[in-house]
This record gives C-alpha cells, structure tokens and sequence, in this order.
C-alpha cells in the first residue's frame, strides 16, 4: 500500500486494548492533591465525582488495559478510522517530504472525542450513574459525551462555556438531538455561576469555570457523575486507538514516521496520536514529536510546570501541569480553541524531560494552512487540527530546503463543520494575531497554590 492515498484497517484489525503510557514514564507522576487539605487524594476522594472504574485507570501501572467488548462494538460505528496520503498538499508545496494524516474527523461528533466519551459513558452505566454533567468550550466534547450518553440511556447536563453557546448554536442543537441539556456558563444553576454573573453579569465564561460548574453540580447529586473530555491520564489513555491504529498502518503504507505531529488543548488527540510512538522512542527509535499550541493560549512554551487547580473555583484536584494560571481567561479575539489554562501531566512531565518538542503558532498562518489544505485535500480542519496542519506544512517546508524526504505524520484530529464562524472572521480579514504577553502570564502565577 505504499503509493496508496487511503490506508485503510479491518475492524478485525481494531486495538483490543488502550495502551498506558504511565509504567513507561521517566519517572512516576507526581500525586494529585485535594483542593482543599493539600494532601495526595485517594480513591475515595474521587469517587463522588468519577466512576470506579475511570479511578483505576487513572492509576494503573498496567501497560495495556482491555477496551470492554461493548464499547469495542460502538467504536465500530465509525473505527478503525482511515490514515491519509496528502499527496496533493505535498504536490502544491514540492516538498519531497510525506505526509500522512490520521482522520478522526470520521466520528459521529466528528472529532476524536467520542474515543473516551463512550468509556467513559459506559463505564458509568455500568456503575449505575443516571446522570452526567460536563463543560464544553466549543463544543466538540459537549457533542460527544452527549452522544455517548445517548447509547448508553443516561441523562447528560452540559455547561457550555458562553461566547460559544452564542456563536456557536448548532452545536447546541446537536447536543439537544442526542437527548442532553445544555446552559450557558456562567448559568444560575450553580454557586460558582452565580458568583461569577453576580462579580460580571456579562462574562464570557471561560473552560475553568464551566468545569467548576460542571463539578459542583456532580458532587451536589448523588444519582450524578462528571466527566471530563481531556487532561486526565485516563482520557488521554483512551485515546491511544487512534496511534496504535496509525502505527498499523504507516506499517502498511511501508513507512515510519519521523515527525508526528498533534495539536494540544488539554493534550487527549495529542497524547492519542502520540504515546504509541513515544513508547518506540523511549525504546530507541529516532523520532521527533510535536505538540502545537496557540501564542494565545501558550501553556507548554511560556507556562510553568507547577501544581495548579483544574479550575477556576478552585474546586477540581490539583495537579502538576504545565499552566498559565487558573486564573487564565483567553483573548475575545482567538477564534482556533485550544484554550484550556493548564496541560495534562502525562503530556507535562513528558515536555519537561524533553522528550517532547511544543511549537506555539499564530492563529492567522494556522487557518492559511486550513484553507491550503482544504484547497488541496478537500477536508476543512477544525481550527484546533489545523495548528497541526501549519506544523506539518512547515516541516514538509524544511524538507523542500534540505532535501529530505522525511515521513510527517500528524493527527487531523476533527473537521471544522461546526466552526464556520471562525473561518468567516478569517475570510473577512478580522482575525489578528494576538500572543499571550508574559507580563499577564507572571500576574496569574502569583496565584498559583503553595505547596
Ligand atoms: C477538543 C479538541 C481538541 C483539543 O483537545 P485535546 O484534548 O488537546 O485533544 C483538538 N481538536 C479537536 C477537533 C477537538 O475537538
């Protein structure tokens, strides 16, 4: 299949298991502290808010975990997802360089969300959840976990962060298909809302604080669970399908990467594209791998790794994550997601050991990269993906000046049906370039917790 534009898999050829990167790490994660003692939490601590199951999976040492049957037969709806030959894109460029792209696009949220909504869902009706709540920001993983929920029978509440819920209503209205309900947060529905409309009646809202609303509704019902669609090393675990599927068939075509490639809010398409093969670099491949982010959410190359809250009201687990503050409330003006303040651990301590590379884009190039690529391989990426297609771009650029026909790999980790507003704002020229400035960065670190 090596000249083949489609690489495509069997479901029989679908991953049995998600692979753990935790017993692979340099070293052990640091613990995770409770919000309010500061002390390691348990088991018990998490489990007004998370399934057992999802408990265990946060802290396995299990290198592979088995995907159960029933969420092996949902992922069938649209898994193994294909891998893609960009030939034209590497045609319009004249790079000698290849480039592969692993489409999650094909789901029916159409992102690679629904890879750990379904666990996640199932394994909470296994338990006898009835109800879940969430936050969404642009409303992919709203879209997703409401999906899930559908297939499994239980009810789902989301909090959407409020300039998307305005910008962005159909989305809302795929969640109220798949049966969930959907306010926009801040809402009235909970304490942490009701301070934050009361400190600014007309706050935007912000990822942090709609996660505070989702957790507290959580922890205040007992029929109720929380979920979350990134960060944590179980989601990040879940995600995993997507790169052992890759590496099959980068097999098939007779190539390995060089390069792969992903974008990172949180770190779950990234982490999912990738861990497989930081497994083979750690084992002694020679591989560079590459998490993008927006200069105006840069939290990998201008944030600390430093303990942080998940959120904003200070309600969410503590942990030790690359972040830029809690406090962190992204520029009205970027339009490419991406905005979470912190990073998932796994994807953090990585990065501080340097076996991960991060690159920090402007919004502009990256949805000029968006529009190249739609011209030439005809699927428009969500902004979030298209921070990878810029990289890829740029390296297959590199290639062009040096001569070297090197594999790029890169996760299309969505399409961008639901984001024409953002590609409106572009089209019309609005869009500028806006970079976190470091001063903003150090204010929010005053508030970092001591510990
Ligand atoms: C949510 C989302 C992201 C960012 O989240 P990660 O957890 O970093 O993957 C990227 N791309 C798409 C299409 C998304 O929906």
């Amino acid at each position: 299949m090596n000249n083949h534009t489609k690489i495509l898999l069997t479901e029989d050829e679908m991953p049995k298991a998600w692979y753990n990167i935790q017993p692979d790490l340099p070293e052990p994660l640091p613990p995770t502290l409770h919000p309010g003692t500061g002390q390691p939490v348990g088991p018990q601590d998490l489990a007004p808010l998370f399934a057992m199951e999802l408990i265990k999976q946060e802290v396995s040492q299990e290198r592979y975990i088995e995907i159960p049957e029933e969420v092996q037969e949902v992922y069938k709806l649209w898994r193994p997802t294909p891998l893609l030959r960009a030939k034209r894109l590497e045609k319009l460029l004249g790079t000698p360089a290849k480039i592969y792209y692993k489409y999650e696009g094909t789901s029916p949220a159409g992102s690679h969300k629904p890879n750990t909504a379904v666990p996640q869902a199932y394994y909470n009706m296994k338990e006898g959840t009835k109800r879940i709540t969430t936050e969404t920001g642009a409303g992919q993983w709203g879209c997703a976990l409401s999906l899930a929920c559908s297939l499994f029978h239980m009810e789902c509440k989301v909090y959407m962060v409020k300039v998307s819920y305005f910008q962005k209503p159909y989305r809302r209205s795929m969640m109220e298909v798949y049966g969930a309900s959907v306010v926009a947060s801040p809402s009235p529905d909970t304490n942490a809302g009701r301070m934050a409309l009361e400190a600014d009646p007309q706050s935007n809202g912000s990822l942090g604080l709609a996660i505070s609303e989702a957790v507290e509704d959580a922890a205040m019902r007992e029929d109720t669970k929380y979920s979350l669609g990134s960060v944590l090393n179980h989601v990040l675990m879940h995600q995993t399908v997507i790169g052992q599927e890759a590496k099959k068939q980068m097999e098939k075509a007779d190539a390995y990467p060089d390069i792969v490639i992903g974008c990172v809010g949180g770190g779950s398409n990234f982490a999912g594209v990738a861990f497989p093969f930081v497994k083979d670099k750690l084992e002694g491949k020679n591989i560079r791998i590459v998490a993008v982010e927006p200069e105006a959410c840069p939290t990998l190359t201008k944030g600390v790794y430093h303990y942080d809250f998940g959120d904003t009201a200070q309600l969410a687990p503590i942990v030790k994550m690359y972040t830029l503050g809690h406090t962190f409330m992204p520029a009205g003006i970027h339009a490419g997601g991406l905005r979470y303040h912190g990073m998932s651990p796994l994807v953090s301590e990585l990065y501080d050991h340097k076996i991960i590379e991060a690159v920090a884009v402007h919004q502009v190039p990256v949805f000029d990269a968006a529009v190249e690529f739609a011209r030439t391989e005809g699927i428009l990426p969500a902004p979030e993906s298209a921070h990878a297609v810029k990289v890829a771009i740029d390296e297959a650029l590199a290639c062009k000046e040096s001569g070297e026909a090197k594999n790029i790999l890169f996760n299309m980790s969505g399409h961008g049906l639901f984001d024409m507003g953002a590609y409106d704002a572009y089209l019309a020229g609005k869009l500028e370039d806006y970079a976190y400035p470091r001063a903003k960065v150090e204010e929010a670190l005053a508030h970092l917790p001591n510990v």
